[in-house]
């Protein structure tokens, strides 16, 4: 092999000079960095071609190969630094904030229709004088059924009908669960409405559910009438359905009423006609209602020869659903966006 003489050196570097201006990318340069530096590369050569100069070439021509390296090495990192000044650009002349364009939506939370509905009934019967008091949803047993006049071996008592957690507790199967916490405590006239979640262990269906809201209200004082319950009631319903109504009763059997009844009031759809909210009877089941049994009044320390009062309740799912035409109840719990958006 001949040995290296400054025309090479000239030469490797002329070429290394034109290589090196035609770099555009990172993956060229490393080609270029391995053909010039690599251990295969030229400066490589050119020190192993070394052993074949005089020895009186041999250090001034190390000296200049080792000059070449280092130019070569200051190149490709320069070259390397304005590549990557030149990514950086780029990118950041891509990511370029449009300050025109429209802005990512956030979607407020709003209230569910069941609790939007109970909102609206408190708010009718608190402007009917009534105070809004709370029960728990995990009740005693004398608070839910011994306390209204259940008695022993009534059938909603059965275990197919409430969730016991013991003998002695249970889920509240109805919101009158209030009435003997209140006349405990209070002393009459008694006005109170209170809403909440009740729990009863029947199939799921498109009228039933093991959940469900209730508002039950009572009213005890001395010389509280009949008439009394069915002028509130009557209100009240205008007030939810914003519109004139009629009323009509039917006797029923709760046993914490006497006498009890449930509640219709004309379809305000097809305005008694029939159809189908109405399964083409014109009338719809509104609540259950009836005086306060004596039993009851005397359980909450009361004399029922002195104090009467009248009691009522009613889902309030079932009063949306009546409101808004829904025949399916099971849609207020499956997180249907598309249901619920529309009761914004
Ligand atoms: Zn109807």
């Amino acid at each position: 092999m001949e040995s290296s003489n400054e025309k090479d050196l000239e030469k490797i570097k002329a070429q290394f000079d034109s290589d090196i201006v035609g770099v555009t990318t990172k993956e060229f340069l490393r080609e270029i960095e391995i053909k010039y530096l690599g251990k295969k590369g030229h400066i490589v050569a050119l020190m192993q071609d070394l052993r074949h100069a005089s020895p009186e070439q041999k250090p001034l021509l190390g000296k200049k190969i080792n000059l070449l390296k280092q130019e070569i090495s200051a190149s490709i990192d320069n070259t390397k630094g304005i590549l990557s000044k030149r990514e950086m650009n780029d990118r950041l002349q891509n990511d370029k904030v449009d300050v025109t364009l429209p802005g990512n939506k956030t979607f407020l939370g709003r209230k569910h229709p069941i609790s939007q509905m109970v909102d609206e009934v408190l708010d009718i019967l608190v402007s009917m004088g009534f105070s809004v008091q709370y029960s728990p949803e995990v009740e005693s047993e004398y608070y839910n059924y011994g306390g209204l006049n259940y008695p022993e071996d009534h059938p909603a008592r059965d275990m197919q009908d409430t969730f016991y957690i013991d003998k002695e507790t249970l889920l509240r199967s109805h919101t009158t669960s209030i009435q003997q916490r209140m006349m405990e405590s209070h002393k009459p006239p008694i006005r109170v409405a209170s809403p909440g979640k009740c729990y009863r262990n029947e199939t799921i269906t498109a009228r039933s559910h093991v959940f469900f809201y209730q508002v039950d209200a009572f009213y005890i004082d001395k010389g509280v009438t009949f008439a009394d319950l069915l002028a509130t009631k009557k209100a009240f319903y205008e007030k939810i359905f914003n519109q004139k109504i009629e009323m009509r009763v039917r006797p029923s059997y709760f046993p914490f009423v006497e006498p009890g009844m449930e509640i219709d009031i004309k379809c305000t759809n097809c305005a008694g006609k029939g159809c189908a909210l109405c399964k083409t009877t014109g009338w719809l089941e509104v609540c259950g209602a009836g005086m306060m049994h004596p039993e009851v009044i005397k359980a909450g320390g009361l004399d029922p020869d002195v104090y009467s009062g009248y009691a009522w309740g009613g889902g309030i799912e079932r009063l949306f659903m009546l409101r808004h035409r829904i025949s399916d109840i099971r849609l207020f719990t499956e997180n249907n966006m598309n249901f619920l958006e529309q009761f914004g």
